[in-house]
């Protein structure tokens, strides 16, 4: 029998207790990634939906939203922009401070990276409290592009992180949770 989506994800991903500290679960898609099947099978779900949509670009946020938003790209035959911690590109960039768990970082897109009104979809593997993808959603709004949803593999709905989101007008999917 198929094994359901839900299944065959859960089954991918590893879950590495206490790390990159204690208390924290961290779930590991290197696993998923490194099955066919499954990773296969995420990147057709997270397409699945604009089937038949325009979508100008894909944006993906370092380092594991640059695996997923590749493969996201090509299926919708999409540019791609890569959403970079700070210092690491090398043409004129915008900037961003978000909020991490503890303190703040900031990220960068380049500034020519999306032309005002492309649609762009935003890709990371998991998002957890939000203020990641939140500097993302500021970031590409700024410079006028219009976020048509933003796709993870893994919510982690108690931290908050699809309502905050969704309170900025953003359409939030994602494939797994983990209460
Ligand atoms: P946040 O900004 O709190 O939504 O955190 C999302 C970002 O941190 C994503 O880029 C995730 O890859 C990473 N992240 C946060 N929590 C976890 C976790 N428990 N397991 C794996 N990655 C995580």
């Amino acid at each position: 029998m198929r094994q359901t989506l839900e299944d065959t994800l859960l089954a991918a991903i590893r879950t590495i207790p206490d790390y990159p500290k204690q208390g924290i679960l961290f779930r590991d898609i290197t696993t998923l990634l490194g099955n066919a099947r499954a990773f296969r099978r995420a990147v057709d779900e997270l397409v699945h939906p604009y089937a038949g949509t325009k979508i100008d670009k894909i944006a993906g946020i370092e380092a594991r939203g640059f695996i997923l938003g590749g493969a996201i790209a090509h299926q919708l035959s999409a540019g791609f922009i890569p959403i970079r911690k700070k210092g690491k590109l090398p043409h004129d960039t915008v900037r961003v401070a978000y909020s991490l768990e503890y303190g703040i970082d900031e990220m960068e897109m380049h500034k020519d990276a999306v032309a005002p009104g492309e649609k762009v979809i935003l890709v990371d593997d998991l998002i957890a409290t939000g203020g990641t993808a939140e500097g993302a959603v500021k970031l590409l709004r700024q410079m006028g592009a219009e976020i048509v949803s933003a796709c993870f593999v893994i919510d982690l709905p108690d931290l908050g992180g699809r309502a905050k989101l969704e309170a900025l007008g953003v359409d939030v999917r994602t494939l797994i949770s983990y209460e």
